[in-house]
């Protein structure tokens, strides 16, 4: 089968990904195989090719925002057929004992295991994942569609959780690229007014789009103070200019697994019973909820395709904030 390869990581510029022909992976108990059909590019494939994150597996395919179909199963598994369509989000596997997966928090697993990081992922033609890890993906959405509701929507729908944003409150989101235009799409679901602070212009326009009460930039101050807010951008002086127009009580989550380090800054900013918190990856229960939102809603992908073989250059936009909505590699 044909992969786009991660040997060491590199700068996206020096095009750290290889079109390589790989042995046809065979399911384990308990697995299933999928011929992928789409997959999502996220931001932490571009950490992971230029090694901000840990390598844990070299060489690796990377990618995990995957829509397939089951085209063989491992013994055991009875939660899939052949032919059935199915996602693969970023939570390949947890150990299922541990004192976190045992209280519901799976996704801080200290033996979880993520796709395209610790297992093969979807820039290839064929993947396998347990099938208790992989998730039916409801009808009415093209595969490319679906792809980028696997990662960018699942942590956005997660991060929209942990902001504790109540139906109506007035939100703050920091960025707007794949993640946010999804997750901006659940709070206006809940009535809730978005503020969209972002540098570019197209997206911006993109925010008005879809829903944003007010555009401006991460030194602009909006019109009222947020209940909540989110930083989707991993750019550490977001935080303290998100605290600055975060009213008392306000919780302010962080959705990102690397950032530039947080400017030291006034306790005052803080002060108030302001909360920050981090976002770490997300459980299977997160991945059930935000398909079936985005089912009943329905939410709308913004997505610009692209072929296996153009990874590369995927990556390379994306470090320039060039993607409108999410990007999706299509594999026939
Ligand atoms: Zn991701
Ligand atoms: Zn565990």
């Amino acid at each position: 089968m044909k992969a786009m390869v991660l040997r060491e990581p590199k700068p996206a510029e020096e095009n750290p990904l290889l079109m390589t022909d790989l042995p046809l992976p065979e399911p384990a108990p308990g697995q299933v195989r999928l011929r992928v059909r789409a997959c999502g590019v996220c931001h932490t494939d571009l950490h992971l090719v230029e090694g901000e994150i840990a390598l844990p597996k070299l060489p690796v395919v990377p990618g995990h925002q995957i829509v397939g179909q089951v085209d063989s199963l491992g013994d055991g598994v009875t939660r899939f057929a052949l032919g059935d369509r199915v996602g693969v989000p970023w939570l390949y596997s947890t150990c299922g004992e541990c004192d976190y997966c045992r209280r519901g928090m799976e996704n801080l697993c200290d033996d979880a295991r993520f796709t395209g990081q610790h297992a093969d992922g979807g820039f290839a033609e064929y993947m396998v994942v347990p099938a208790d890890f992989a998730y039916p993906i409801p009808g009415g959405f093209p595969d490319e569609q679906a792809a980028p509701l696997l990662c960018a929507g699942i942590i956005g729908y997660r991060s929209l959780r942990l902001s504790e944003i109540q139906p109506g409150g007035r939100l703050g989101l920091y960025g707007f690229g794949a993640s946010a235009h999804v997750t901006i799409q659940v709070a206006r679901n809940w009535g809730c007014e978005v503020y969209v602070f972002t540098r570019s212009e197209r997206h911006r326009r993109h925010a008005l789009e879809l829903g944003a009460a007010w555009v401006g930039r991460a030194q602009d101050s909006p019109p009222a103070e947020l209940d909540s807010a989110i930083t989707f951008a991993p750019a550490g002086w977001l935080v303290p200019e998100a605290l600055r127009v975060l009213r008392k009580g306000g919780t302010l989550a962080i959705n990102a697994i690397h950032m530039s380090p947080i400017p030291e800054m006034p306790y005052a900013l803080l002060y108030g019973e302001r909360m920050v918190r981090s976002v770490a990856n997300s459980t299977r229960q997160d991945a059930e909820q935000l398909l079936q939102l985005a089912a009943n809603i329905p939410i709308h992908t913004d997505v610009e395709l692209y072929p296996l073989a153009e990874a590369n250059a995927v990556l390379q936009r994306l470090k320039r904030s060039e993607i409108q909505g999410a990007a999706v590699l299509r594999i026939p």
